[in-house]
């Protein structure tokens, strides 16, 4: 089977509007007075300046996006369980999911008109204006967001590894990479190497971990038996 070339590619707000296109529906969360509230929604658009979404401004939702300005965004192309192997290990579809993690704020009336004149995404935006006034103070932009295509093919039906991550920032985010980190007490006894069933850690002096296949699980930390490997930094 071909192996995907894991190079560092850095994704455009193009083509991370085009990953979250693919699902369509997506589910949009943000936190307010400490509770997680979520909705489900889809992006309308993109330019140089980020991500557009809208809603109606009277929304409890609406006003929560307004006071944080923050909000996680995240979906996937194919949730069904497909069956269970032998031992009740579910089997998943290749898939993918996106997720991001980003600041937005409002975008007037007037600059949604302006855009549109140029930019065919946003028509539908203007004439959801037109119709609904509770939209005229309803569209928003993510303008600065990290975030991860993550890409499974569990059963190897058209690669030769499991999964394939692809971290992606913009507006001047920044992300960590996925993944433990094995330090210089690794005394190279592949103990880790085993543990892995997603073919994420690399032998050598010391043994690495690969981040854009690993899943970020643990079994190489537990395995580990001198301390070797720190855990992965938050994202
Ligand atoms: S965290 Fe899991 S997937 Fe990542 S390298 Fe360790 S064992 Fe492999
Ligand atoms: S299990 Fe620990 S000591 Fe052994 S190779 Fe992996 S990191 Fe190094």
């Amino acid at each position: 089977m071909a192996s995907i070339d894991l190079k560092e590619v850095m994704m455009t707000i193009k083509e991370i509007y085009e990953y979250a296109e693919k699902i369509g529906v997506l589910t949009f969360s943000t936190i307010y007075n400490d509770e997680v509230h979520s909705r489900v929604a889809h992006f309308n658009g993109y330019d140089e300046e980020g991500i557009y979404f809208r809603t109606m401004i009277n929304k409890p939702y609406a006003r929560q996006l307004m006071k944080t300005c923050k909000v996680t965004v995240c979906g996937c192309t194919d949730t069904s369980i497909l069956g269970h192997e032998e031992d009740g290990t579910p089997i998943f579809p290749p898939s993918f999911s996106i997720r991001l993690i980003g600041e937005i704020k409002q975008v007037s009336e007037d600059t949604i008109i302006e855009k549109a004149k140029t930019n065919k995404m946003l028509d539908t935006a203007v004439q959801d204006m037109e119709k609904y006034p509770a939209m005229k103070q309803g569209n928003f932009v993510m303008y600065k967001a990290k975030g991860e295509i993550f890409d499974v093919d569990f059963h190897k039906v058209n690669r030769d590894h499991k999964l394939l991550r692809t971290r992606f920032e913009f507006g001047g985010e920044k992300f960590n990479e996925a993944g433990p980190r094995i330090t210089d007490k690794c005394i190279e006894c592949g103990l880790c190497y085993k543990a892995c069933t997603f073919d994420a850690i690399k032998k050598g002096s010391p043994y690495e971990v690969i981040p854009n296949k690993c899943d970020d699980c643990g079994s190489c930390i537990i395995a580990c038996p001198v301390d070797a490997i720190e855990e992965s930094l938050t994202f």
